[in-house]
C-alpha cells in the first residue's frame, strides 16, 4: 500500500516535471549515483534470488540511461571528479558485484551495445574452480526442490529439512556449509556433493554446469573484459571481510595480487563483501593504498562523506520503472527509504 502511494507521488512529480528539475540542478551536479548489481539470469535465478534480474530487465534500464540522457562515467574518473567537484550533470556509475560468469555472457554484451563503463568488484578464489559457488548452489538446489523433504542424514549432515519452509532451506543451506567446512571439502568434494543433492531433489546438475550457473568468471574470461576497458577491483579473494586486522589485509592482498597478474587497472576500489562493514576497516583499506569502498546502504555518493564508506542504489525488480529514474533524477535521496 505504501509502495502504492509512493509511486503514485514519484509518477505525480516526474509529470510536474520536478525529476528533470532536480536532475539538472547543481545539488545534483555535485552527487553520483552508483548502481550496484549482482547477477542476470541465465535460467531463472531471478525468480529464487531477489540479487537476479533478467537480461530482459537489466537491458530496459540501460535504455532508460540512455534515453533520459545520463552520463555513465568509469568508475575512477567518476570518482576522481567527485571529489574534485567537477562531474557533470546526471551522472551515473554502474558496478557488479562478485563477477559472476553472467556478467561476461550477458551483462557485459549489454553494455557494449550501449557502449556504456562498468566496474566490476571480483572475489577471485573460486576463478580457479570450474564450480558453481558451494552455498549459493545449495540454496538454488533446495529452492527447486521447495516441494521435497531432505533428509540430511544420507549425507553426514544432521537434520530432516522440509524445503516448503524458506527458513528451513536457509538453515539447511548452513547446515550443509558447516558441513564441508568442518570436513575440510575441496571445492571439488563440495561440487560432488551439491551433484548428490540435485540429483535427490530431481534437478537436472549437468544443465546448471553447461550454463555455469553461479560460477565466477575464470582468469580468461576477466583478462578479456579488462582488455575490453571493463574496470575489474576489490572485492576480497574468499568473498569475506574478516575482522581480524591480519587476516583482513590478507583476503586484499591475495585478491590484489590474483587479479594484478590478469588485468590493467590500478587495483584501488574495493566493495565490502555482502555490503557488510565495521568501523575498523576503512582505516585499514587505507593502510593498504585503497582509495574508494563501496557498501550497499542505498543513498547517492556525495563528496562530504567518507570515500571508504560510499553508499549506492542496489537495483533490482523491487525498484519500479518510476523510482529508478527518481533515483537517477536524484529526487528519491530526499525520501525516506528502506535500509537495503
Ligand atoms: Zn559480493
Amino acid at each position: 500500500m505504501l509502495r502504492l502511494l509512493k509511486n503514485c507521488a514519484l509518477e505525480t512529480a516526474r509529470t510536474l516535471g520536478l525529476f528533470s528539475i532536480v536532475a539538472h540542478s547543481r545539488w545534483r551536479q555535485q552527487r553520483l549515483l552508483i548502481l550496484c548489481y549482482h547477477g542476470i539470469s541465465l535460467k531463472d535465478e531471478h525468480e529464487w534470488n531477489g540479487l537476479y534480474i533478467t537480461p530482459a530487465f537489466f537491458r530496459k534500464r540501460m535504455e532508460t540511461l540512455a534515453r533520459l540522457r545520463y552520463r555513465v562515467l568509469p568508475l575512477d574518473a567518476a570518482l576522481r571528479a567527485l571529489r574534485e567537484g567537477s562531474l557533470p550533470p546526471k551522472a551515473v556509475s554502474i558496478t557488479f558485484d562478485d563477477g559472476f560468469h553472467d556478467f561476461h555472457r550477458l551483462g557485459f554484451p549489454i553494455l557494449r551495445e550501449f557502449g556504456f563503463p562498468a566496474a566490476v568488484y571480483q572475489t577471485t578464489y573460486y576463478c580457479d574452480h570450474p564450480f558453481p559457488l558451494f552455498n549459493l548452489v545449495l540454496s538454488y538446489l533446495f529452492w527447486c526442490g521447495r516441494d521435497r523433504r531432505l533428509d540430511g542424514a544420507a549425507y553426514g549432515v544432521p537434520g530432516i529439512f522440509d524445503l516448503s519452509r524458506e527458513q528451513v532451506r536457509r538453515g539447511a543451506v548452513d547446515a550443509f556449509r558447516d558441513f564441508g567446512r568442518r570436513q575440510r571439502l575441496s571445492p571439488a568434494q563440495k561440487d560432488a556433493l551439491a551433484a548428490r543433492v540435485a540429483a535427490e531433489l530431481g534437478v537436472d546438475y549437468d544443465e546448471i554446469l553447461r550454463l555455469r550457473m553461479l560460477q565466477l568468471m575464470n582468469a580468461g574470461q576477466i583478462s578479456e573484459i579488462a582488455a575490453a576497458g571493463i574496470d575489474v577491483q576489490l572485492h576480497t579473494h574468499r568473498h569475506r571481510s574478516p575482522l581480524d586486522e591480519e587476516a583482513f589485509i590478507r583476503e586484499i592482498r591475495d585478491n590484489r595480487q590474483w587479479l594484478s597478474a590478469r588485468t590493467v587497472a590500478q587495483l584501488i576500489h574495493f566493495c565490502y563483501p555482502s555490503g557488510l562493514y565495521r568501523t575498523e576497516f576503512p582505516p585499514w583499506l587505507r593502510a593498504e593504498q585503497v582509495v574508494s569502498a563501496t557498501t550497499c546502504e542505498r543513498g547517492i555518493a556525495d563528496r562530504w562523506r567518507d570515500p571508504l564508506l560510499l553508499p549506492r542504489l542496489l537495483d533490482s525488480t523491487v525498484v519500479t520503472d518510476v523510482d529508478f529514474e527518481a533515483w537517477l533524477a536524484g529526487v528519491s535521496a530526499f525520501l525516506p527509504h528502506r535500509r537495503a
